[in-house]
């Protein structure tokens, strides 16, 4: 077993020198984080593997090593494959696979090669797999899935595709405007160069409008068909210096620390930047629960929102992340690799625009790619049920935090502060700066 230990060790010295990584891996806290406990079948952290290795809790290398994948997938599947967490977990595995291979032919030595303990632990025959071996030309092909991969993060299987000859991705030609007839493409990772993740379509107006498939707010990508949290309409503080100047409205540059509960959720249809360069989103958004004019009775799925056909153009600057909204049978299945747990809602119903008649979704329109490289699929699916209803005492906060806005004056009153006869909560308010426009008129250019 002591060799587990050394491995163990090696892994963990590593760990030292990134003191970060390992922080990430971190459980959260039970009462503060109970989602991560609901959703994460086998939390398990470093302490944990650590003294299960010292009270000789593992038989076989096989269960050490299990222990150490699921500890690096949690994070994967909680906080999303591009997530601080997620990015820490993949630099981890890769080093705990060169750790492994420098430790395991020793082990063999000192065990014997047909030794029961290594079962599963060393591949009977082929090498280690730590290095994924290179797959030439048509070799496996009809059994290896096409990964789509492109720089847009849109995994839409469509128009004309590129293959890079090194990773075997593929990518769109309308984003990475790659040369079709190149006989060996390389993608941007297999080949690094400067990527433009602004990707422009071939549709513009007269007026100046150039629409994307992806603009950039700072260093976030936003893409056609992506939910997004949206800034509501806050006013800075006057300027002192000169009073009668309209102040100017929070920016995600400005807002400093964001409460995503106060934020509304929107879904991007389309974008584009106008004759001044400015960029814009237009979309539509979700309402949450206590937004809508319902039966106090009513109950909802404690992370549900409702389509709500209010479309607004926003100027990105009030666009501060990405969330996710699924339909309840994909958010049962499993979530899109890129998800934050904390961020995912569902969405079943939609609300007319006075939010007060409910309909059921029959066809979701923005469905999520659930290829295996695209999605996490849980290994039972999560059984959901309405328990959330806002008018409870237990969820007073909803209501309490409403009217705390109300008074700070951050969203605009409109008087009859008794909503309807069947709900005393605040209807919903379009807040950003245009409210309701059309986008401008497409033009497609052949
Ligand atoms: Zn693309
Ligand atoms: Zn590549």
């Amino acid at each position: 077993m002591f060799r587990i230990f050394r491995i163990y060790l090696i892994f963990r010295n590593f760990n030292e020198r990134s003191q970060p990584f390992l922080n990430r891996l971190a459980l959260p806290n039970k009462k503060k984080v109970p989602l991560y406990y609901e959703r994460i079948p086998k939390p398990i952290d470093l302490p944990h593997i650590q003294s299960n290795i010292e009270q000789g809790t593992y038989k076989q290398p096989k269960v050490f090593e299990d222990d150490l994948l699921i500890m690096f997938s949690n994070a994967v599947k909680y906080y999303g494959i591009s997530s601080p967490e997620g990015v820490a977990s993949e630099k981890l595995k890769e080093h705990y696979y060169i750790c492994k291979q420098r430790q395991v032919e020793k082990l063999i030595a000192y065990v014997g090669e047909q030794n029961e303990l290594l079962r599963g632990f060393v591949p009977k025959t082929e090498p280690v797999p730590v290095v994924v071996t290179k797959k030439r030309g048509k070799f496996k092909q009809e059994q290896v899935e096409d990964i789509i991969r492109c720089i847009c993060g849109l995994f839409k299987d469509e128009g004309l595709m590129i293959q890079c000859s090194k990773c075997l991705v593929w990518q769109h030609i309308e984003c990475t405007k790659a040369d079709p007839a190149v006989e060996n493409y390389l993608c941007e990772k297999c080949e690094p160069r400067k990527v433009d993740y602004e990707i422009t379509l071939n549709e513009f107006t007269e007026e100046g409008y150039q629409y994307y498939i992806s603009l950039l707010r700072g260093n976030l990508q936003i893409r056609q068909t992506d939910t997004v949290y949206v800034l509501r309409d806050i006013p800075m503080s006057p300027d002192p210096n000169d009073p009668k100047v309209q102040p100017r409205k929070h920016t995600y540059e400005t807002i400093g620390k964001v409460d995503y509960a106060e934020c509304d959720i929107f879904r991007v249809e389309s974008l584009w930047k106008d004759k001044e360069g400015r960029r814009f989103v237009y979309g539509h958004h979700y309402l949450r629960p206590h937004e809508t004019y319902h039966e106090p009775t009513r109950r909802f799925y404690p992370n549900e929102v409702m389509r709500v056909p209010l479309y607004e153009v926003i100027p990105i600057e009030l666009v501060i992340d990405r969330c996710w909204v699924l339909d309840p049978t994909t958010f049962c299945k499993g979530r899109p690799v890129d998800s934050s747990e904390p961020h995912v809602y569902i969405c079943e119903l939609r609300v007319d625009k006075s939010a007060r008649l409910f309909s059921k979704i029959s066809r979701h329109t923005h469905p999520v790619c659930m290829k295996s490289y695209a999605f996490h699929k849980f290994e039972e699916k999560l059984k959901i049920s309405k328990t959330f209803a806002p008018h409870d005492l237990g969820s007073l906060a909803h209501l309490l935090a409403a009217k705390d806005n109300r008074k700070k004056g951050s969203k605009k009153d409109d008087s009859n502060s008794v909503a309807s006869s069947a709900s005393n909560t605040t209807p919903k308010k379009m807040t950003p700066v245009m409210q309701l426009l059309p986008p401008p008129p497409k033009k497609r250019v052949h």
